[in-house]
């Protein structure tokens, strides 16, 4: 009998089994039936997978040399465990090792796609799992039940940070190549997706407790907009980067994913955020022809601060009416009641008592009317669902983090955020190692 007959010889009977003990237990439950169906599911998906892969062979036989110019040579077949979508296979690959330097290398997992004992499928549904979840937790457990998959919480962690990390690192380093080549004026590779009629970047924060304390964690959306109903302005979110650490390198990279999703070298987009000098600098450097906008909620919750500090439960109609100015662009007016206010009395809080600054530098940025008038969108609202996305992820139940471990999961939340076509693009830039 040939090794595929073998295996369908051996699924059949398992499934006859099955199905005999479904004929002794005639009163069983659905749920009985569908975890005895799920089981052998399970079962049949390893022996499947198994086969398959040994009627293929044993890999190519490796042909020329190590990286070190050494040749390769022949060891042996060698077992070796690997983990994949259905569950852990065993499989028999050649092996070769170079008597030069010592590397060992299995052409067969090159071939099929292995890497660090690991299917890519079976990879990618980890971390797809471990970054949709709240917590390594919740992976390890959504993992058993849904996939069968095994994987203790502390691999699921490595395997984060091994692979978040490299698209994390990937994004950087691809962002400051583009940055760096065209500040020498040398040709950079054309965006990957051709420019956004109307583009916008919203960006914020979001507090995470990481390295000992709280800390700002960095989030942005791409978004395009265009006119929508009732003469709304209709947002389309493109996709998400979050990063922590250093802001200019999360500054930077933003901007090169935004480049190549449609941003583009003009730089033209328009830049929502909640008037933080992080965000003017991300708008002075990367979109120099763009246009600047102070979130409206943001601008309107300024306002009531104030206005709840000064006249705590009768703060609403001073507010509604102060609001109604900035809506119509009396920014001076809006500047000059803030003043009025702040000085009926001295100690004010921190937080309230540049109420009146706040409106006067951003000005520019505040002009609604205008904005309304060609159509921008004013509210940040793409990047606001983002940091909740972050915070469901990442400050649930008592979360810890090292700066390592949260940029990693940060760059897949990311990707997942921004649904299948982002998460498979994102995929295809982790690409596993040969
Ligand atoms: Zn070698």
């Amino acid at each position: 009998m040939g090794q595929s007959e073998a295996i369908v010889a051996e699924i059949k009977r398992s499934a006859e089994e099955l199905l005999r003990w479904v004929k002794e237990h005639p009163n069983c439950t659905l749920r009985d039936l569908e975890e005895r169906i799920q089981e052998w599911k399970n079962q049949a998906g390893v022996q499947l997978l198994e086969a398959s892969v040994a009627m293929q062979g044993t890999g190519r036989w490796a042909e020329g040399a190590c990286v070190c110019g050494g040749q390769w040579v022949f060891q042996g077949y060698r077992e070796r465990r690997v983990m994949t979508s259905q569950g852990v296979i065993r499989l028999k690959r050649a092996y070769f090792t170079c008597p030069r330097c010592g590397r060992g290398f299995s052409p067969l997992d090159q071939e099929k796609g292995i890497e660090g004992g690991w299917s890519e499928r079976g990879l990618e549904q980890v971390l797809w799992i471990a970054q949709a979840v709240s917590s390594y937790r919740e992976a390890e457990e959504a993992l058993q039940r849904l996939a069968g998959q095994s994987v203790p919480r502390s691999t699921i962690h490595r395997l984060v940070e091994r692979y978040g990390g490299r698209l994390a690192e990937g994004r950087r380093k691809e962002a400051e190549g583009l940055w760096e080549r065209g500040v020498r004026g040398e040709e950079i590779p054309a965006p990957r997706e051709g420019p956004k009629k109307e583009m916008g970047i919203s960006l914020d924060g979001v507090m995470v407790w990481v390295d000992g304390g709280w800390h700002e964690v960095k989030v942005g959306s791409c978004f395009e907009f265009g006119p929508g109903k009732d003469g709304e302005v209709e947002v389309r979110p493109i996709g998400y980067w979050a990063g922590y650490g250093e802001v200019e390198v999360f500054r930077r990279t933003m901007w090169g994913y935004a480049y190549h999703r449609g941003l583009g070298l003009e730089g033209k987009a328009v830049v929502i955020g909640d008037g933080a000098s992080w965000i003017d600098g991300f708008a002075e450097v990367y979109c120099p022809k763009g246009v600047r906008v102070v979130d409206w909620y943001h601008a309107v919750e300024h306002l009531w601060a104030l206005g709840r500090e000064a006249f705590g439960e009768e703060a609403a109609k001073s507010v509604e009416n102060v609001k109604q100015k900035l809506w119509e662009g009396r920014i001076e007016q809006v500047i000059r009641d803030c003043e009025e206010v702040l000085g009926r009395k001295s100690g004010w809080r921190e937080g309230v008592v540049r109420t009146a600054e706040y409106f006067r530098e951003r000005r520019e940025q505040m002009d609604y009317p205008a904005f309304r008038k060609a159509g921008y969108p004013i509210g940040s609202g793409t990047v606001e669902s983002a940091c909740k996305g972050i915070s469901w992820r990442c400050k649930g139940r008592g979360q810890r983090w090292k700066a390592q471990g949260l940029v990693a999961i940060l760059a897949l939340r990311s990707a997942g955020m921004g649904g299948e076509a982002e998460w498979n693009r994102a995929w295809k830039e982790i690409g596993l190692a040969a």
